[in-house]
């Protein structure tokens, strides 16, 4: 393990994988985190690239387990992905976002017009039960339809007529629903017609891609999504120039370390003032 110096100790990536698939019980271990309230959620800016205004906060969840440091989804999302607490992370994530999108309004901290965004697992997003559990947010917490966003990835969103239904019925209530990874999958642009969907999410690939092609091609998904309505939000932003090429492409919004990394709730509010004076 190494000393990130903050105060936090990230695993390296094998050993804690190793660690991981060994515990056979990792689900049980997942289902403890919950109920111990092992889980947080960290915050990371949208920005709108021509204004420099930040338009929202991506939630990502994160394992403070004890004895082990900061877990990262993509080492136990996976696992929990393979039953319903899958479903029951979601329901907490909702809950948990939406209190603290409250809150920062309250506490003046961000305008009214700041959405946040969460993702939801395909499993969760296909359950009957889908909407009903967001709407159970929403209300305990207080937040407007208008200003939450589901997140679902590309491969979700062409998983099933039950998906499609959910999303339908999560826009119906004035929830905005976005596409994540966008570029990863298969969804072929004639799709957008159809789609149940308000912004269109490019996976960060095309960004860190050195490729004439790849910059063509960004272009081209720009223009296609603003045919059909959709705003574009560019992932794994990190260099200035980018900003610029994104820019030029029309692109609406981005994301990534260049305007922050994702940060704990806690240190939003500084966040928030720093990116406004930049
Ligand atoms: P994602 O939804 O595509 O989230 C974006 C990931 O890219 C985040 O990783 C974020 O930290 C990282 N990122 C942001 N900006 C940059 C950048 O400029 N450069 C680079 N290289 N990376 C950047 P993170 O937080 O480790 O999350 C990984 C994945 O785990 C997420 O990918 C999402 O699929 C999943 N995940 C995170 N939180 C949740 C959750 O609450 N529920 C579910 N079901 N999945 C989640
Ligand atoms: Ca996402
Ligand atoms: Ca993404
Ligand atoms: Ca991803």
């Amino acid at each position: 393990a190494k000393s990130l110096g903050e105060g936090r100790t990230w695993f390296s990536d094998d050993a804690l994988r190793a660690e991981l698939t060994e515990q056979a019980d990792l689900e049980a271990a997942l289902s403890d985190a919950l109920a111990r309230g092992e889980f947080e959620l960290h915050y990371q800016p949208v920005v709108d690239l021509a204004t420099r205004d930040v338009t929202g906060f991506e939630a990502l969840i994160r394992w403070n387990r004890p004895r082990c440091g900061t877990v990262r989804p993509d080492l136990f999302i996976p696992a929990a992905e393979r039953s319903d607490l899958i479903c029951d992370i979601g329901r907490w994530v909702l809950h948990e976002a939406g209190r603290q999108l409250v809150a920062w309004r309250a506490e003046g901290t961000v305008g009214e017009h700041v959405r946040v965004a969460v993702n939801l697992s395909g499993r969760h997003l296909a359950r009957p039960t889908l909407v009903a559990d967001v709407v159970a947010a929403l209300t305990a917490t207080g937040v407007p339809p208008q200003a939450l966003v589901v997140e679902a990835t590309e491969t979700t969103v062409l998983d099933g007529d039950e998906v499609l239904a959910n999303l339908r019925a999560l826009r119906a209530l004035g929830i905005c629903v976005s596409l994540d990874d966008y570029g990863t999958g298969y969804t072929s642009i004639e799709h957008f017609r159809t789609l149940p969907l308000d912004t269109l999410k490019i996976d960060r690939s095309f960004l860190s891609s050195t490729q004439a092609q790849d910059e063509a091609l960004l272009g081209l998904m720009v223009h296609a999504a603003h045919t059909f309505g959709l705003k574009v939000v560019a992932e794994g932003v990190e260099r200035p120039e980018q900003v610029e090429l994104l820019r030029s492409l029309g692109c609406d919004l981005g994301q990534g370390f260049l305007f922050s990394r994702p940060v704990p709730a806690a240190a939003v509010a500084e966040l928030a003032d720093l990116l406004r004076a930049a």
